[in-house]
């Protein structure tokens, strides 16, 4: 999920922006100031109570409030998340939301502040005021809404400065400015909540082919860097021709290169629930610089899968394989074959073993049909992303 509150004085354009958000972002609108005013409408018990208040230009009872969120929260689940607007605007207010976000077992991400100056906010709301039809957008109460807001509302933001959560922005630019700026903190927010999944599993256990089709189901990306690396030969990139050399030669391609493949893949990457890593971290310097990647992207490892089969299956798989026109250069004859679980032995299972120790390794049995394997192995990341 992903919550957020958008913060300012009356007029600094929370309501116009919220209406962007809610549409991309498929997030649920609680507007406190709209739920009051459909209160007063309906001339309800809540509404009769709050309605000369408003008119004053004053706040509300925080039990008014509790009231009416709770009340619109149980009634609109399923979205992505909640937007808040006018809410929390006092520091006891900022606690309640803490309380609400527990009962959802969640947590609001961001609260986002649009800054105004006090004369931009009289000079917009009075404008609003000639077609809103508001009675509270006129001078007289607007002022008095600005001294509520810098004596009740404004004291809210040390709360969220606090929790590290609080993001400001100029609220005097263009819609489109304010709106991209939004974008950009939500984007790095969601990063938090991806779901990073490193699949792991000695050659021809099936991590490739599961791998992909995981991916397609779930909406994540696939990230193999053995096949990013083909495709950058097959596009003839400055990276392909030296990666091409390097195979030419024998060599390994070095890390500077795997790091630039893997960070261009995650900054394309815009809108997945996480990512599938196969066949990356393959020695225990990668897993460092994962790490590090992920972390700079705000984001960290979820679940380690690791696929077993017996070591004389997979010897039969790859052997089977290599007499196939799905033969990989690297399966070609037994010699290589042993070399390269060899290899997996002696510096991926180091790996692994790290990760046992640090994170924990799901184990997956992987003998058996493709789909049993599959429906195991979906079993697992289906409950990952409902945790998520
Ligand atoms: P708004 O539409 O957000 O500008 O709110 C209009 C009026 O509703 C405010 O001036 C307050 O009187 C009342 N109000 C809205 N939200 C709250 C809140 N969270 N706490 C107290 N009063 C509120």
């Amino acid at each position: 999920m992903i919550n957020i509150a958008l913060f300012g004085p009356p007029g600094a354009g929370k309501g116009t922006q919220s209406k962007l958000l809610i549409e991309k972002y498929n997030l649920f609108y609680i507007s406190t100031g709209d739920l009051l005013r459909k209160e007063i409408a309906s001339e309800t018990k809540l509404g009769i109570e709050a309605k000369s208040i408003i008119a004053s230009g004053e706040l509300v009872s925080d039990e008014i409030i509790v009231q009416i969120i709770e009340k619109t929260i149980k009634g609109n689940q399923g979205y992505r998340g909640f937007l808040f607007d006018g809410f929390p605007r006092t520091y006891v207010q900022a606690y309640i939301l803490e309380g609400l976000m527990i009962k959802l077992n969640t947590s609001l991400n961001c609260l986002i502040s649009l800054e105004i100056d006090e004369e931009e906010s009289v000079m917009r709301l009075l404008e609003r005021g000639k077609k809103s039809g508001r009675l509270d957008d006129n001078e007289k109460v607007i002022r008095n809404r600005l001294k509520e807001y810098d004596k009740k509302t404004l004291p809210v933001l040390q709360f969220y400065k606090e929790k590290g959560i609080y993001h400001a922005i100029r609220g005097d630019q263009s819609l489109e400015e304010v709106n991209n700026e939004i974008c950009d903190i939500l984007l790095e927010e969601s990063r938090n909540s991806l779901v990073n999944i490193l699949l792991f599993g000695f050659p021809g256990c099936g991590r490739g082919s599961q791998g992909m089709e995981l991916a397609e189901k779930y909406g994540l990306e696939y990230v193999s860097t053995g096949k990013m690396l083909a495709e950058e030969i097959a596009q003839n990139t400055e990276i392909g021709q030296r990666v091409l050399t390097l195979y030419e030669q024998g060599d390994l391609v070095p890390d500077e290169i795997v790091v630039q493949l893997i960070e261009k893949k995650i900054e394309n990457s815009k809108d997945v629930r996480g990512f599938i890593f196969k066949g990356y971290p393959r020695t225990l310097v990668q897993s460092y610089i994962l790490d590090g990647i992920l972390k700079k992207h705000h984001s960290s490892i979820t679940e380690i899968i690791e696929i077993e089969v017996p070591m004389l299956e997979l010897i039969s798989r790859l052997d089977t394989r290599s007499k196939t026109d799905r033969c990989m250069p690297y399966d070609s004859s037994t010699e290589r074959i042993v070399k390269r679980l060899q290899e997996h032995k002696n510096k991926t299972v180091p790996v692994i073993e790290k990760y046992q120790q640090l994170h924990g390794v799901v184990k997956i049995d992987g003998t058996g049909t493709f789909d049993e394997v599959s429906e195991r192995l979906s079993n697992q990341v289906e409950k990952l992303l409902s945790k998520s």
